[in-house]
């Protein structure tokens, strides 16, 4: 794995000699490292996405969407060696793995379908003669940076739609978890994409994207992690004025109303809430439940959390996985703490499962007071909070209490309730009455400090597009 840096088309393991750690979360074990990005590799992938942009820019819709189709036959077809990277090194269960593939490679078919549709249009104009167009255009060279929580799935989103519009890209992806980013590079190389167009890089983020973002080649940067770090990087870019799409982290509220079906809603809402361990941007994390529905969904909850079957994510068995690595372990038991010792009931779990690995119990917290720092930090992790609320309004104001505005789920049988939530939750994403988000030709992202800009659907294309207006009179 030690040449994992893909630059201008040649797998290297770079100019230096620092390697990072490759761990299994699920035995706490070493099972590989990968190359560290010198300053010098990462001036020849600038040069390399530079040079490569003049002419897969002028590389025709058609021949894009062919080479991404290949892509994604190839994901397709090595799909189980993907899965089984994802697991051994970020510790999900093999079944989400597999789906983590699978949309890997519908997103790629998405994007070669979009690729052909960067339409543009013509204005009407009021001089007689002549033309007045606005066309679409790449933006250029692109930065992307994609955490670990989806290796292939996240950084997935960037690459084809970078693609699929005709920017070429390096691509700073997950250190923990480089095997399966390997393996999906690999697919667009194989596929025939001219050396150059897709550059992969793995290192020390900071240094990474503090050499990257100033760069006068780079002209979009895509980030999907913290809002900390989101944040950072966005105020670089906005020195050098360059584009970004910001899709950070959230604090889900899940709104239950009180003509809900708790026995349904506790079902779907624990396994939503446990899935990749809670590690996702989008998990339900504040159930916001009606009193009278309260203390028998928190017990249908909390039996559901606390018989789900915690283990190494690559037997056929387990449920839910490790956390992917030891910082998450730490953060999400000083968040249990501190929700304890401010009042909360511990219903279930709350502690960290055996010393190998970075297993943590399925954990149901009740009744959290706002002062309670997970009532306002992102926890990230196996972890949910149900509280009770008298009315629908209360519910709506505690949705909208923190900066975060991404993902929000609400369950009821009233149309009045769900065009209430529709137009009042400030989010950039609503699912009501079931689990739709993420397909790729829906539009992802939030508003506030979860970030700005959509990954997926045309919006997604969209953010890699830019428009130029042509007027023309005379042939
Ligand atoms: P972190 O804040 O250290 O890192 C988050 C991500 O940002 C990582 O992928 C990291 O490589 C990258 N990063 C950090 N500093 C960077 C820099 N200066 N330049 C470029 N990239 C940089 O946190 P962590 O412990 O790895 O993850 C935990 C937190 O990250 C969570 O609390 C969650 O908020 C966030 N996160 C969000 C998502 C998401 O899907 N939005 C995914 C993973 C992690």
């Amino acid at each position: 794995m030690t040449k994992s840096l893909f630059i201008n088309g040649v797998w290297t393991a770079g100019s230096g000699t620092r390697r990072g750690r490759v761990m299994d979360p699920a035995r706490s074990q070493q099972t590989g490292e990968v190359a560290i990005a010198e300053v010098a590799d990462l001036d020849t992938a600038l040069e390399a996405a530079g040079r490569s942009f003049a002419t897969w820019r002028k590389t025709t819709a058609y021949e894009r969407s062919r080479l991404l189709l290949k892509a994604a036959a190839l994901v397709r077809a090595r799909g189980e060696a993907i899965t089984a990277a994802i697991t051994r090194e970020q510790g999900k269960p093999l079944a989400e793995a597999r789906l983590e593939a699978s949309a890997t490679a519908d997103i790629i078919e998405w994007y070669a379908e979009e690729a052909r549709r960067a339409y543009g249009r013509v204005i009407p104009s009021r001089l007689p003669g002549a033309r007045q167009m606005a066309i679409q255009e790449p933006v250029g060279p692109v930065a992307a940076f994609s955490p670990w929580n989806f290796p292939c799935g996240q950084l997935v989103r960037k690459i084809a739609a970078a693609l699929a519009a005709g920017c070429t890209i390096i691509a700073k992806a997950p250190e923990e978890t480089p095997s399966s980013v390997i393996a999906l590079v690999e697919c667009f190389e194989e596929a025939g994409l001219p050396p150059g167009v897709l550059n992969l890089v793995f290192g020390i983020p900071a240094e990474i994207s503090s050499h990257l973002i100033p760069s006068p080649i780079i002209r979009k940067i895509s980030f999907t992690g913290s809002v900390p770090v989101g944040r950072h990087l966005a105020s670089l870019a906005g020195q050098y004025l360059k584009r970004t799409t910001m899709e950070l982290g959230g604090h889900a509220p899940f709104i239950v109303c009180d003509d809900a079906d708790p026995a349904a809603v506790s079902t779907l809402g624990a396994g939503m809430k446990f899935r990749n361990a809670g590690q996702i941007c989008t998990s339900p994390t504040r159930f916001l439940v009606a009193a009278p529905l309260h203390a028998d969904f928190v017990t249908r909850f909390a039996d559901i959390a606390g018989k789900l079957v915690v283990g190494n994510g690559s037997e056929a068995e387990t449920q839910m996985g490790p956390l992917a690595h030891a910082r998450r372990i730490d953060a999400v038991d000083g968040l249990i703490r501190d929700a304890i010792e401010q009042g909360a009931t511990l219903v279930t779990g709350g502690k960290r499962i055996g010393n190998e690995g970075t297993f943590y119990a399925p954990t149901v917290l009740a009744d959290v007071p706002l002062s309670a720092r997970i009532m306002h930090e992102e926890p990230f992790g196996p972890v949910a909070v149900i509280n009770r609320f008298t009315s629908l309004p209360d519910m709506i104001t505690e949705a909208n209490r923190l900066p975060y505005g991404l993902g929000a789920y609400a369950f009821t049988r009233s149309s009045a309730n769900i065009a209430r939530i529709s137009d009042d939750v400030e989010s950039g994403m609503i699912s009501i009455n079931h689990f739709g988000l993420a397909a790729p030709e829906t539009p992802f992202g939030g508003i506030k400090d979860s970030g700005h800009g959509s990954e997926g659907g045309s919006e997604g294309l969209q953010a890699y597009l830019a428009t130029k207006f042509i007027s023309q009179v005379g042939a």
